[in-house]
């Protein structure tokens, strides 16, 4: 291909170069995606610089770029935390802190009733690395006291569990594992703005933002929260293992962070609404909320949480009847199984995110086909309730499943 008079490159040097960027006398009020995974470096000086922390610049984007930085830092400072570190997903955060925390023949205590994937990240993988676990009820401190061992090196809960909505004892359980030296992990996805599990004596604070923190269902993440010397141990684990976030996600994220508290304020307002609507319903054999005074633990959501969350679960009888529920709210309230969305959604946990457990486990939590979860969204609230109400109408026709 050929040169011109004016620029002696070929056409085909010219396609593979990068373009100068534009210069402007201004900068953007937000601050621009950058996708670019490597820096380019001056010097050898720079490089040295750059690897001993004497200057701040991006090198190679899995080991860190702006967006990542720009995202923890904003979650760091609403978590009270001294550092944070994105990472790809909520089960990468998860999967970071397990690795940095334990070691083969350590012995991790995990609350019953965690997401699905989280057991089974300890039960399937960690356990072929000699890990072992127990699991304990994080709204009974004396059931995490029982199951400590010697080797026992990381505790890990869920503020509020799905789908039936327990609100865990952090203050309890960090008063075991305080004294101890063992690490308090908190997944606090359900709970963003809620409360600050830092503050109620937990180490390590993790979420997928994923869910309500990015808000819209279009972007995969996690974070993770702590000191300064926890975040100095997970971010080698996250940069060798792989477990990056990509600037994308990163930047929709933190544009998902300035409408949170709003986002948070409206679904917990309408959750609570609709749960005590929905709680008189004569088709509706129960609903679980922390906020309605029926809920086991409404007494400490009160005095944890500044509000009681935007997921509400009903309890419709069987799989015949939320079956028929799900079809009918079809085209108003989808099921999708993720949560968080600014749009009302809805999931089945025995066919979604319990599927993985064994029937004995649904059995010991309480979870079981006839259960639906709601993530309460931004809609106005008697349209929400006028939708639910006719999709239970007819349900006293739909026969139960035998009993078992
Ligand atoms: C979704 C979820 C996760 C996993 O997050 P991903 O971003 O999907 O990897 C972990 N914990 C809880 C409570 C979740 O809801």
């Amino acid at each position: 291909m050929p040169s011109d008079d004016f620029n002696p490159l070929r056409l085909q040097t010219r396609c593979a170069r990068v373009q100068e960027p534009v210069n402007s006398a201004t900068r953007p009020l937000v601050p621009p995606l950058s996708l670019g995974v490597v820096g380019v470096v001056s010097d050898l000086e720079q490089i040295d610089a750059l690897y001993e922390g004497r200057a701040e610049g991006l090198i190679y984007a899995r080991d860190g770029h702006a967006e990542a930085e720009r995202f923890a830092r904003k979650i760091a400072s609403l978590e009270g935390a001294e550092a944070a570190w994105a990472t790809g997903s909520g089960m990468a955060a998860e999967a970071a802190v397990f690795l940095a925390a334990l070691s083969g023949g350590d012995h991790v205590a995990l609350a019953e009733g965690l997401y699905g994937k989280t057991i089974r990240l300890v039960r399937d993988q960690l356990t072929r690395f000699g890990v072992s676990y127990d699991l304990f009820d994080p709204t009974h401190p004396k059931s995490l006291e029982q199951v400590l061992t010697p080797a026992t090196k990381l505790v890990f809960v869920e503020t509020i569990s799905n789908p039936l909505l327990r609100v865990a004892d952090i203050p309890g359980l960090a008063a075991l594992t305080r004294p101890r030296g063992i690490a308090l992990a908190v997944d606090h996805t359900f709970g963003p703005l809620l409360g600050r599990p830092l503050t109620w004596g937990a180490d390590l604070v993790i979420h997928s933002a994923t869910k309500l923190i990015g808000g819209h269902s279009d972007l995969t993440l996690g974070v993770v929260a702590g000191s300064r010397g926890w975040i100095d141990r997970i971010a080698p684990v996250v940069t060798t293992f792989g477990l990056s976030a990509a600037p994308m996600d990163c930047w929709l994220a933190s544009r998902g962070l300035a409408t949170l508290a709003l986002r948070v304020e409206r679904a917990c307002a309408n959750a609570l609404i609709l749960a005590r609507r929905l709680q008189t319903h004569p088709q509706v054999r129960a609903v679980h909320y922390p906020g309605l005074e029926s809920h086991p633990d409404h007494q400490r959501a009160c005095t944890l949480l500044s509000g009681f969350g935007a997921m509400v679960t009903l309890d419709v009888g069987g799989r015949p009847q939320a079956d028929h529920v799900i079809r009918r709210l079809a085209g108003r309230i989808p099921f999708a199984p993720s949560l968080g969305d600014t749009a009302t959604t809805l999931s089945h946990p025995a066919t979604t995110s319990h599927r993985g457990l064994r029937p004995e486990d649904w059995a010991r939590q309480g979870i079981h086909p006839g259960l639906i979860r709601l993530s309460i969204g931004l809609e106005a609230v008697d349209d929400l309730t006028a939708e639910l109400n006719a999709a239970l109408d007819g349900l006293e026709a739909v026969p139960l499943p035998p009993s078992p």
